[in-house]
């Protein structure tokens, strides 16, 4: 799973595409962690947004499993 979205990541930075927003990127212009496994981003509202959607999208997995193990 994560080396799947590493993947994505890195064929967006070879594409100039900013994984959130899906806009093209200027040479030189990402903000991110500076690792391209990682992505790039147009600005650091955009990297703040796609992990906070991120950490949303596990905590719901992480409650969801919770869930299914009180049931069992
Ligand atoms: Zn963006």
């Amino acid at each position: 799973m994560a080396e799947s979205e590493q993947d994505y990541h890195l064929e967006l930075w070879a594409k100039n595409i900013y994984p959130n927003c899906g806009k093209d990127i200027p040479e030189g212009k990402r903000v991110g962690s500076g690792k391209k496994a990682d992505g790039g981003f147009c600005s650091l509202n955009c990297y703040a947004e796609y992990y906070r959607a991120k950490i949303v999208e596990r905590a719901k997995r992480v409650a969801a499993i919770a869930e299914r193990h009180r049931k069992s």
